[in-house]
């Protein structure tokens, strides 16, 4: 009989490594990955490109009703790319002036009620794995498995900053701790949906683990309650 698909959902603090996670888990249960924090992003670089006025709601209405997200898989890596009314923005929402304004635009309710009703209708069906800040408290309450990820703020800063190296040299560690505990205290202190462990969330603190011991400790997870679903089905 086959497995019943579950959701998984991912929070956690800036720069914890829960895309990564994500990615894996989706790859070898063969289920789709979302990056919410990638639907905050295009949005933001929307405001920036289209100048809009964080304090003016009509104008974030407006906006917000000229964005389509999508996200499509690139064949040629195999990566699911977020698509901002039809083009690929997944490198440009890395940039560091996206970084800047993210949270603040992340903080508005009109923001959240357009990402989480896509983020809901597109994991409706299970088989889903999506990582973000509110994912199991807010977006899927009933996720049959939820994981608030940890990790150390020094090791969080280095690999942000190893990440962003490649294409922004300029860049310091100063420059990345700054924008990792800004978002931090942003996405804790905001009034709409705030970065908080769910009750049933289990924690994963990742400052010792390498990858792939992450994985196979999650997967031993998933196992766990894709059998007591099967049990239950
Ligand atoms: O995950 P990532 O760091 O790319 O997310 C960028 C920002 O988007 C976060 O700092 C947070 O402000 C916002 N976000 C959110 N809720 C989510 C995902 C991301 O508020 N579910």
């Amino acid at each position: 009989m086959p497995k019943r698909k579950i959701i998984i959902a991912i929070d956690g603090y800036s720069s914890c490594g829960k895309s990564t996670l994500a990615r894996q888990l989706a790859q070898q249960l063969h289920y789709r990955f979302i990056d919410s924090g990638a639907m905050y992003r295009a949005i933001t670089l929307y405001f920036i490109r289209e100048g809009v006025d964080l304090q003016q709601p009509e104008q974030v209405q407006q906006a917000l009703a000229n964005i389509h997200l999508s996200f499509e898989l690139d064949e040629k890596n195999g990566a699911c790319e977020i698509h901002l009314n039809g083009e690929n923005v997944s490198r440009a929402i890395r940039e560091m002036l996206v970084a800047e304004k993210v949270s603040e635009v992340a903080a508005i309710r009109e923001v959240r009620v357009f990402a989480v009703a896509q983020q809901q209708a597109i994991g409706k069906g299970g088989g889903i794995v999506m990582d973000g800040r509110d994912i199991g408290t807010v977006v899927f309450p009933k996720a049959e498995l939820k994981i608030f990820m940890t990790a150390d703020p020094a090791v969080r800063v280095l690999r942000r900053f190893e990440e962003l190296y490649p294409s922004n040299p300029a860049i310091t560690l100063d420059e990345v701790r700054a924008n990792i505990e800004l978002r931090d205290y942003i996405d804790t202190n905001r009034e709409e949906s705030p970065l908080r462990r769910a009750e049933d969330a289990r924690l994963l603190d990742n400052s010792n683990l390498s990858r792939e011991e992450q994985l196979q400790k999650v997967l031993g997870w998933v196992s766990q309650l894709e059998n007591a679903s099967d049990k239950s089905a």
